[in-house]
Parts: C-alpha cells; structure tokens; sequence
C-alpha cells in the first residue's frame, strides 16, 4: 500500500475570508496532519487524530515548523515564452510581434516543445506551483509536448494550443479549419486522460478571423464541460485594433460574447480596461476574469480593479496568475506580491489571508476544479505545498518579531519565493526532492 503521512502546520481555506479575524474561513492546524493514500488526501486534521487512522506501513514525513498548503494554482501562463521572459522595452502589440511570435514558431519542431515544456514544468513545481492553464504555441506538437510532459508527472494542469489565423507571421498561424481539426484531434487525444485537461484556446480576438472565432464557438458547444481562454482589455492600442476589427462590436467583450465564448468555464487574461457593460456581462455570464499583475506592471498595461470587481453589485469571479512569460515571475508568492501593490495603487488592500486563498481554493474555484485540488480536504488530490517563511536570513530575522500566521503569510508573500518552497507533493508523490536529485 503506497500511503504516507505529512506533519506540519496545515493551512488550507473554506471561504474568502473578509477579514484577518475571520477565523471560520480557514482551517489551521498548529500540529497538523495529512494521511495521503494512492495520491488522494484520505484524513486530514490534528496529527493526532489523523495519525489514529495510520498504520505501521505509512511513510512518514515530519515537516515541522514548515506550513502545508494545497498547491499553488496559476491560471495563467505561456510555456513557449521561457526564452523571451525578460525581454526589453515593449508594450503588448510590440511585444507580441518582436518576441513572443517569433519565439513561437520554433515550437513546430516538437523535440524543442518537449524540452521546454519540461523545464516549464520543473520550474513551475520549483515555485510550488501543481496546477497551471497553460497556453501552447499555435502548433499541435506544442500541445502534445506539454501534455505527454504533464501527463508523466501525474499532474493536473489545463492546457490548449492557441488558434491563431492573422495578423502573425507565417510560422505560427493556422486556418480556421486546421485550427478546429487539430484541436479536435487534441481534445480527443489528451481530455480526460488521467488528470489533463483541454482548454479550447482562441489567442485573443486580433489573431483569429472572424471564421475562426466562429470555429471557436463551435468547437465550445461542441465541448460544453472544456475550459475556454483567451485575452482580453488588456491594452489601449489591442483595445482600438480590435475595435477596428470587428466595427460591428459594441465593445471588445461583444466579440467573444457574440461568438459564444462567455460562460462558467471561459477564462479571460487581464481585463483591465472593462466598461460597465462588459464587467457586467462577465458577471452574468459566471465568467472569470485572470489578473496578472507582474505582466500588468512589466508591460505597463495597467493595474486590474480586483476589489472593485469583487465588490460590485454583479461581482466578477477573479482567478490569479503570473502570464508568464509577459509576466516576470514563475512564483505565486512574488505574482501575490505585485498583486497586493497593484490593488494598493487601486487604494484598496488585499489581505495575507485572501491572497493565499486566491492561490490556492480561489483560483480552483475559478477553475471549476475545487472538488479535486485547492483545498486540503479529505477526498481530493494530494498537491501539496511545504513553505519556509524563515528561507533566507533576512526572512529569518523578520521572523523574530512576527506574532501571527497573518503576519508570517505576508512575509512569505512579500519576501518569498522558491526559496520558501521546502518540498512539493504532486499526487502524494514529492515532487521537488525528486527534482534536485535527477
Ligand atoms: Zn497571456
């Protein structure tokens, strides 16, 4: 029987917390325990109580004084951007077009694609990441690449190669038709198949033709349980394009809503520069809005409104993400670091407490996969993540005057990074230590 018991201070949410003092909206355990069975969290609580459950043959771990936390979750990323992270001086159209397409058409050769999704893959479990929905370049081997790669680590992660017809150079478009058979064949290949997940993954509205956007939709109500992601109001200049672009649109959301692609499972990157009308139709429409505030910042595309959005009479669900590689950070901590200035700018807070919520339970929930991952509860995968606040020495000195697991959370979130991140656990198997010894 492969079964393994973890000590350690466990931490894991039930609800967004309002406040820091409201207690019932975590689960915190000073001397936790978590028994783990064929990659499933089969009792979790006191190390007492769940040590009671173990017999002689578990494993045991003791992570002491470390925090045990469900694995961070990001909602958005690009593997194929590795090499062009930190790339200098550009906007988002720029960007795009002197980096990111050029990059991405040396994913047509699939050995490049396996190589980068694999480093793509240590580096996310570097950081304590378990779950990534990731965007391939427009080619199918990219795709395949990166789930054969997840696929062998046993993790579950939410991937799409993205249809692109315009507006690119040759190298990374596809049509319409070959757009929808490759995506067809992918879903059918990889959906499903242990834990992947297949995201139907229109770029943004710029790089796919009208015919293409309509492939797009239907491709979703042919697929009605997939994830759908794409851009969205991210830039002023994208903004005017696809303005011009589609002239019939009330607004840039009108484009994706008239393709049919709004709904509970569309995962929308940045949303920052929403009329009321399309926050509103996010809302109605149970849509996620994915903020993404190192690639925000770093691209100087503008600061997300994501307490205003939580707090508006039809509120907008929000997911969090690194949108590596316009993003400069792999990490959640370092992503949560630049999302706590990002909403200081918006004159708001985003306490310790709904930040680690956020990237844990909060992005599950905007991910439509609570039931299995984001939470410590008996009955869901065992992705787990062991963080050391006391890393580095001076996270070790702060640590002498800090006084609570509110303060101790924002230390890690401020001065973390994959330094704080002691061990992985991907389906109940350790991940990290794995890592450094191959
Ligand atoms: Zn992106």
């Amino acid at each position: 029987m492969n079964s393994t018991l973890l000590r350690g201070r466990t931490l894991s949410f039930v609800r967004w917390p309002q406040t820091l003092e409201d207690h019932s909206a975590w689960r915190y355990e000073e001397d936790g325990g978590l028994l783990i069975r064929d990659g499933r969290i089969v009792a979790a609580g006191t190390y007492a109580d769940v040590e009671k459950q173990a017999d002689e043959t578990v494993k045991r771990i003791d992570h002491r004084p470390h925090l045990l936390l469900p694995g961070f979750i990001d909602a958005h990323a690009h593997f194929p951007q590795m090499q062009i992270i930190a790339s200098y001086g550009a906007e988002l159209l720029d960007w795009l077009n002197t980096y990111t397409f050029p990059e991405e058409t040396k994913f047509a050769n699939a050995q490049h694609g396996r190589r980068i999704a694999r480093l793509f893959l240590d580096e996310m479990v570097r950081h304590g990441t378990t779950t990534v929905a990731a965007y391939c370049s427009v080619h199918k081997a990219s795709a395949e690449a990166f789930f054969a790669e997840s696929h062998d680590r046993n993790m579950l992660n939410i991937a799409g190669k993205v249809m692109m017809d315009r507006n690119a150079p040759d190298g990374v478009l596809d049509t319409p038709q070959s757009g929808y058979d490759d995506t067809k064949a992918l879903i059918k290949e990889w959906h499903g198949k242990g834990r992947q997940h297949y995201a139907i993954t229109p770029r943004f509205a710029i790089t796919s033709s009208p015919e293409q956007m309509e492939m797009a939709g239907v491709l979703c109500r042919e697929h009605p349980g997939l994830h759908m992601q794409t851009h969205l109001s991210e830039n002023h200049a994208e903004i005017a394009f696809t303005q011009e672009l589609y002239p019939w649109a009330r607004d840039y959301t009108d484009v994706y809503e008239h393709y049919g692609l709004l709904g509970k499972k569309s995962l929308f990157g940045h949303c920052i520069h929403l009329s009321e009308r399309e926050a509103d139709a996010l809302s109605d429409s149970g849509s996620v809005a994915v903020f993404c505030p190192t690639s925000n910042l770093f691209l100087g595309s503008g600061l997300f409104d994501y307490q205003r959005f939580r707090r508006r009479d039809k509120p907008i669900r929000i997911a969090a993400a690194t949108d590596v590689g316009g993003g400069t950070n792999y990490s959640m901590l370092r992503t949560m670091d630049e999302g706590y200035k990002v909403i200081a700018l918006n004159g708001e807070k985003l306490n310790p407490f709904q930040s680690f919520w956020q990237t844990t339970r909060g992005n599950a929930e905007a991910l439509s996969v609570v039931e299995k991952i984001g939470t410590l509860d008996a009955g869901t995968d065992a992705d787990i993540v062991v963080l050391d606040a006391r890393a580095t020495p001076g996270m070790r000195l702060r640590m002498e005057t800090v006084e609570t697991l509110a303060q101790e959370l924002f230390l890690l979130q401020t001065l973390g990074d994959d330094r704080s991140v002691r061990e992985v656990y991907v389906a109940g198997r350790p991940a990290k230590a794995d890592m450094s010894a191959g």
